[in-house]
């Protein structure tokens, strides 16, 4: 059932059809796969809600379900791993190593969403090797290079483990040129703004963590503040939901639209139900089939060429140069 958690803007499918945009899925390339809400840390914006005292984690049966469906699937590419603090899962590592074993005529792309800090954990002392031996590529969050911004955002201390964490990464390969081992970060906006220029940040964010910290990596993603969960509750707390709905509708830019992610992505949630994203997912609006668990569905294919469900926290992945998991969605020529 569609929810309407954001009734007081234009709604997006009216924006889309005024456009005379057609936004239904293609084929899918990208699983992506939360494997629970559990995290150590607790972020300000975090669209999971995700913390410590989570429960919800993804179980032996449900990742089993998925690999027989990546087995035979034709058209996934990547599967993309996340959470909560994917690793957190005891079953994190026996999924990666399964997917690997997968006979494919391309191997799978796979992607940890890492939130670097959990690689000081206990337990976790293996992690980052684990990484490197199945080439995982790693996905990870710096909204900042100034350890104020970080530690506001993300918890105290969580900058400086953070830089530890890079810097480890960078000793085992992650993001050295001639490695293949492919280390990404994440931005996003400290507030209730869109993010600036991708390609520009991605220079600054180069520059500075190099003289700073010598640390490299190879791409920076800008993701804009989805107007959901812990983020929706800030913005109501300082009486500004208004105001950033208006910036999202007024920035809607149709260029970005026909990129944007759940084209080509579907989302696994913990308890194996399938969403068009992972936004979809933490505000519980399913896929528009009747069909929409991993249980009830004979292969990924199906969800092919189906409509996808929206709602107005949508126009956060079509504002100005467009967001999605892996950053901006048009071209971003600077400036
Ligand atoms: S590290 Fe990621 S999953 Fe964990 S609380 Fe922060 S944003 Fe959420
Ligand atoms: S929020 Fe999800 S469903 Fe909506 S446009 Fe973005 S990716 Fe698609």
């Amino acid at each position: 059932m569609k929810k309407n958690i954001l009734p007081f803007v234009l709604p997006f499918e009216d924006t889309v059809k005024n456009h005379n945009l057609n936004l239904k899925r293609k084929q899918i390339k990208i699983l992506q796969v939360n494997m629970g809400k559990l995290c150590n840390q607790a972020c300000h914006h975090c669209h999971v809600e995700a913390g410590p005292k989570r429960t919800e984690i993804m179980d032996l049966a449900t990742i089993d379900r998925i690999l027989q469906l990546l087995k035979q699937s034709q058209t996934i590419e990547t599967v993309d791993i996340t959470g909560g603090a994917p690793e957190l899962n005891p079953n994190f590592k026996y999924f990666v190593s399964e997917i690997h074993k997968l006979e494919k005529k391309t191997p799978l792309t796979i992607i940890d969403r890492c939130n670097l800090t959990i690689l000081f954990e206990k337990g976790q002392e293996e992690t980052a090797k684990f990484l490197r031996e199945y080439r995982v590529n790693i996905v990870a969050s710096l909204p900042c290079y100034s350890k104020e911004n970080v530690d506001s955002q993300r918890g105290n201390g969580v900058f400086d483990k953070s830089i530890r964490a890079l810097l480890l990464l960078n000793t085992l390969g992650y993001g050295k040129d001639g490695t293949s081992l492919t280390l990404d970060l994440v931005y996003n906006p400290l507030g209730a703004f869109l993010p600036p220029s991708q390609k520009t940040l991605e220079k600054d964010y180069k520059k500075e963590l190099k003289k700073l910290f010598g640390i490299e990596f190879n791409r920076l993603f800008t993701i804009t503040n989805m107007p959901i969960k812990r983020f929706l509750k800030q913005l109501e707390r300082e009486a500004r939901l208004q105001e950033y709905m208006n910036l999202l509708v007024q920035s809607f830019n149709p260029k970005t639209a026909e990129n944007i992610m759940c084209r080509d992505l579907v989302s696994i949630s913990w308890d194996g139900q399938l969403y068009d994203c992972d936004f979809n997912q933490m505000l519980e609006i399913p896929i528009h089939l009747k069909k929409n668990t991993l249980w009830t569905i004979e292969s990924l294919e199906e969800l092919a060429r189906q409509n996808i469900v929206f709602a107005e926290h949508c126009y956060g992945c079509t504002a100005g140069n467009g967001s999605s998991c892996s950053g901006s969605t048009i071209k971003d020529n600077g400036g």
